[in-house]
């Protein structure tokens, strides 16, 4: 019980977990090189002596109890702002450990329907606060030929689904992809994808079992390889979130860890309750890397001399627009919070949505305005080691240079991070994350459509027109 230490949290992961990459089984991942960089950063969360992180990181329970802050459901306009500064600071194992957070706010609301499920969330939520452990998000099922319900499928188990009662549980099977620190936690946590109707009471599934469950499978896919360069790679080399493709083999789990088992209602509830605290987590992460790339453009065009030209200038204060209109979505949502009947406290779901969708819609536009300003050197710029190779560093300091006051390290330093932030392996990755991750595009559309005051809208509109007594008043525009 309590909070554990980084060594117990490394010990914590070699509990005979199924785990593959690049093609082979990894029986101990602590001992495995794609994940050393990973569990070191996810570790460093259970650092609770640093002065500089304990008050994010640490937060007193309602039972006076000390647990992760993650666990903490936010209650006040301080509580959000904690958590948000907590993200910082906090690696992915930690990050996702929000699920249980947010199962937990809707308990009240699958009570009524099943106090059971109800308690089984109260006891896991609790079990893993008050032990530090964590949990993932399993939601995204492998959804087969879009345009059909899961029981339309050509085989059923394209939605993970119930396949036998048991007297002690139930046995599930399917497999949840994409999903974010999968073999770096305790628990896995399974929630349906979408709401679900009736006929599709097998779907309607809800979980959480230990990733060390016989018939729990996970194929993991990294954008770093090990080993790389911290000069050519600034950024992949110090952190890497492996994602996990995660296959339930009829696996059983027992009825005291079940949170939905047929109740179609309550699917919708599920799959809801994260989505939001998907997007401001998606949010935080475009407000960083939105000013990122103005000081990366900004310092790389004064080291090429081109700061002054107009078109520059122009393409610098794009991304300047782009970074301050996320920067104040994430502040307006904060400051306009909102209070659950629950009485949690909530970032304004409008200015959330409204934010994300407008930074994933425009980030690769952003990029192409910094490649513009960049050049071909993105990617063809010679690699560390061959810097560090006394034939060439001489001939790469001369045809590298600038001017007197750039040192060719740094110049070249740059220009890496562009390219790991951008064009290489950890830059396609965050292309497609920024639309995916926390849903598509079409996600944020319906949020946004159902949040916003069409009525009032339409009422200024009436107003404006004249129509039903609300005359235009005194030739001022609308
Ligand atoms: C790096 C990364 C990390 C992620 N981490 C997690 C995680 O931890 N847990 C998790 O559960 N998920 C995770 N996801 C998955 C993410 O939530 C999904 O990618 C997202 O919900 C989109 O689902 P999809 O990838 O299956 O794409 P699809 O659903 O196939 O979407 C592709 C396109 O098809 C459209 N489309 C889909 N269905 C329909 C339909 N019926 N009618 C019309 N159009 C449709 C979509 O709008 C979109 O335009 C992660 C994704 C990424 C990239």
């Amino acid at each position: 019980m309590g909070l554990k230490n980084p060594e117990w949290y490394r010990e914590s992961l070699r509990d005979g977990r199924v785990t593959y990459i690049a093609g082979e089984s990894v029986p101990d991942i602590t001992q495995n090189e794609w994940f050393s960089t990973v569990i070191d950063v996810c570790a460093e969360d259970y650092n609770y002596t640093d002065p500089a992180t304990r008050d994010l990181r640490v937060y007193e329970t309602e039972d006076g109890t000390e647990a992760h802050r993650i666990f903490k459901i936010p209650t006040s306009v301080d509580d959000l702002e904690k958590r948000i500064a907590m993200s910082s600071v906090t690696g992915i194992a930690t990050g996702v450990t929000a699920v249980l957070m947010a199962l937990y706010n809707i308990k009240d609301q699958v009570a009524k329907v099943n106090g059971q499920y109800a308690e089984n969330i109260e006891r896991i939520y609790k079990y893993c606060r008050d032990n530090d452990m964590r949990a993932d998000q399993c939601i995204t099922d492998a959804k087969g030929d879009r345009s059909r319900h899961p029981k339309d499928q050509d085989d059923p188990d394209l939605y993970m689904r119930i396949i036998d009662r048991q007297k002690d549980g139930i046995v599930v099977r399917g497999a949840k992809l994409h999903i974010t620190g999968a073999s770096l936690v305790h628990e896995q946590t399974v929630m349906p994808t979408k709401a679900m109707g009736p006929g599709e009471e097998e779907w309607s599934l809800s979980f959480s079992i230990p990733t060390n469950a016989p018939g729990v499978k996970i194929i993991n896919r990294a954008y770093a390889k090990p080993g790389l360069s911290e000069m050519d790679y600034p950024l992949s080399s110090h952190h890497n979130a492996p994602e996990g493709f995660v296959v339930f083999d009829d696996v059983f789990v027992p009825w005291d860890r079940v949170f939905l088992a047929g109740e179609y209602q309550l699917a919708g509830v599920l799959a809801h309750s994260l989505g939001l605290w998907e997007r401001v987590g998606g949010l935080i992460g475009m407000v960083k890397r939105s000013r990122l790339l103005v000081g990366t453009a900004q310092l790389l065009c004064e080291m090429n001399g081109i700061h002054k030209a107009s078109h520059i200038q122009e393409k610098i204060s794009d991304l300047v627009f782009y970074a301050e209109m996320l920067r104040m979505s994430l502040e307006y949502a904060v400051k306009n919070y909102k209070v659950t009947e629950t009485g949690m406290v909530y970032p304004d779901p409008l200015a959330v949505n409204v934010g994300k969708f407008y930074g994933a819609s425009n980030w690769h536009g952003m990029v192409q305005k910094l490649h513009d300003m960049s050049g071909a050197l993105v990617l063809t710029l010679p690699t560390e080691a061959d810097y560090r190779n006394e034939e060439l560093t001489k001939t790469l300091n001369k045809y590298l240079h600038t001017k007197n006051d750039v040192v060719v390290e740094d110049r070249m330093r740059v220009y890496n991070l562009i390219r790991d932030l951008t064009a290489d392996s950890f830059g396609g990755w965050e292309l497609v994350t920024t639309l995916a991750a926390g849903g598509g595009l079409a996600a944020q559309r319906i949020v946004t459509m159902r949040e916003y005051d069409l009525e009032g809208a339409k009422q200024q509109a009436r107003e404006a027109a004249g129509i039903g007594g609300g005359a235009h008043k005194g030739g001022r525009r609308a």
